[in-house]
């Protein structure tokens, strides 16, 4: 899997300059591992993707959105270790693909298109139903997706007492979860809102009840991949002052919340914050332009 592996160790940023009522507020920079397969994807597929070649799959299948970094990183990671792949795209084939789409079959995913109501069954397509096809649930949610997001950690030998990071299906969250403490807090932003079983689909990945965790669904501005205005320029200022680009379906949504906790006094006078910047910002792509970097 040598090639596979993102450039460790994953570059720091220290924000406490801008925040000083905690102790310290660091950001952990998986969007610079790689300008497009950034983030916790690559940390996700790691050992679904050696569970593929171990029983010699001929093909691998995942699920995904038209503006899915999960399926452009399957693409790119399946690519790089020579296993063929299949990307299962929500909804009809739009007559101009994404360019999310258009480089996942750029680096040689085929991609299919499921109407709305079978995609969200997650039911194979008959001729894919098979022992050799190897399948990668949505979002890379499942056991080897946590086991794969707890190295995210592996290389932070820096002390914190909070961790935030963005949350979609919550592999990464039960992940982070699973290499922490008792002495460990940690915030999940829920970049969708209701979603009621998202604690549930977090639980049933976890192998420790130690560690204090909760999840916040009061940032999604509306649900997955909506915005405002606000948080348009919220993303535009923050990049100004830190230089740090954010996505507006997740990072965007993580950052907001930071300093909305922050403005509220969350957090005590020596926390030290550690966010994961998770990636994503080729999804950024689809704002054809509102961002200013
Ligand atoms: C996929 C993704 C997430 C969500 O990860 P989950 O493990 O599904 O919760 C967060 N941030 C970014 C940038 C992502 O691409």
């Amino acid at each position: 899997m040598t090639s596979f592996r993102p450039h460790l160790p994953v570059p720091l940023n220290d924000l406490s300059q801008f925040y000083p009522s905690v102790q310290e507020v660091q950001v952990l920079r998986l969007d610079l591992l790689h300008p497009v397969i950034s983030g916790n994807k690559w940390f996700k597929l790691r050992f679904y993707l050696e569970d593929a070649k171990k029983r010699n799959a001929a093909e691998l299948v995942t699920w995904g959105g038209p503006w899915s970094n999960h399926i452009v990183a399957t693409a790119a990671a399946c690519a790089s270790e020579g296993i063929p792949c299949t990307g299962l795209i929500r909804g009809e084939e739009p007559l101009k693909w994404s360019a999310t789409l258009q480089l996942a079959a750029d680096y040689g995913m085929k991609l299919r298109f499921l109407p709305r109501a079978d995609y969200d069954l997650e039911k194979l397509p008959a001729d894919l139903d098979d022992e050799s096809i190897y399948q990668v649930p949505a979002g890379g949610y499942g056991i080897n997706g946590a086991l794969g997001a707890s190295g995210i950690l592996d290389q932070m030998n820096s002390p914190f007492t909070h961790l935030l990071c963005a949350v979609g299906t919550g592999t990464m969250l039960a992940g982070l979860i699973n290499r922490c403490f008792k002495q460990h807090h940690i915030t999940g932003i829920s970049a969708l809102s209701g979603h009621p079983e998202l604690e549930a689909r977090v639980s049933n990945l976890l192998t420790t009840t130690d560690v204090n965790w909760h999840i916040l669904r009061e940032f999604s501005f509306g649900g997955y991949a909506k915005y405002s205005p606000q948080l348009i320029d919220f993303m535009n200022e923050f990049y100004r002052k830190t230089h740090i680009p954010s996505d507006f379906v997740y990072t965007g949504k993580l950052f907001y919340a930071m300093e909305a906790l922050l403005a509220a006094g969350h957090f005590p006078d020596h926390a030290r914050l550690l966010l994961i910047h998770s990636g994503g910002l080729q999804g950024n792509q689809s704002l054809e332009g509102r961002l200013v970097y």
